[in-house]
């Protein structure tokens, strides 16, 4: 009888373990949290469908944009961020809703260092060398000075125009030797539809007054912190135009066009 109660005591011992094991894994995952597809995006979906009083529950890490396409969206040490057209950065605040986003609790599993790069291309061969199996999502932070161009788009009105056609009237700003972070993603090809394949970065400054999406430009000295992703949710929008756009096609020659100017 009591070797059977101690049995017992043990069973539950080691389930109480595996439970404990199993749990401490999961947190330990880098998980991502996106809203909505990158084809709804090229196609003019941009009604805000998450708040971000919503989307910080979820992460402190990220990029994405605005309702109506309005500016780019940087999340970095748990604050929320929003490039204007008009170059000014200002905190978001939580009414603001987003259309497509990308957010995590960033948690680095491995780092390294990039030095003297000065083009994109250089920039994704340098990345390139530290992240080996292309197989999954990487999360990317850059600390270092950055000198090259980053876009903002203003705001649009309904009937919204396609992204390619919205990215025509995109502000670029020239930035030289700022010191700042880079936050993004690399995604493999076979994300084709639901993100953007390759790098897609963004950059804010240290002093919290420039910043947007890289469209070109590299780092002169930077220390790089990557995440594998394992673990992936998506948020669909349950509006019409999500419902009505035609997003089975392959948009990849429209969405290169609109991510960098290499
Ligand atoms: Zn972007």
């Amino acid at each position: 009888m009591n070797r059977l109660k101690s049995i017992g005591r043990i069973s539950i011992a080691v389930a109480c373990l595996l439970f404990f094991t199993v749990v401490a894994s999961a947190q330990s995952q880098n998980s991502l949290y996106q809203v909505s597809t990158i084809n709804a995006l090229l196609q003019g979906v941009y009604d805000g469908q998450v708040t971000m009083k919503e989307l910080k529950k979820s992460g402190d890490f990220g990029i994405g944009t605005f309702e109506g396409l309005d500016g780019e969206m940087i999340a970095l040490d748990g604050k929320f961020y929003q490039v204007k057209s008009t170059g000014e950065v200002i905190l978001v605040n939580d009414q603001m809703k987003t259309p497509f986003a990308n957010v995590m609790n960033f948690k680095p599993e491995q780092t390294g260092e990039i030095n003297d790069v000065k083009t994109f291309g250089e920039l994704e061969k340098a990345l390139d060398s530290i992240i080996k199996d292309k197989n999954y999502i990487y999360a990317i932070r850059i600390d270092g000075v950055f000198t090259g161009q980053t876009r903002s788009i203003p705001g649009k009105t309904k009937p919204y125009p396609s992204l390619t056609d919205a990215a025509k009237t995109q502000s670029v700003f020239d930035i030289q030797q700022t010191k700042g972070t880079i936050v993004g993603f690399l995604c493999p090809q076979y994300v084709n539809g639901i993100n953007v394949p390759g790098y897609h970065l963004h950059f804010i400054s240290e002093d919290r007054k420039s910043g947007g999406h890289i469209l070109n430009g590299g780092i002169k000295s930077g220390k790089v912190q990557i995440a594998r992703i394992t673990d992936f949710r998506m948020v669909l929008p349950s509006n019409d135009a999500f419902q009505q756009a035609s997003l089975n096609q392959d948009y990849s020659k429209e969405l290169s066009k609109v991510e960098q100017s290499k």
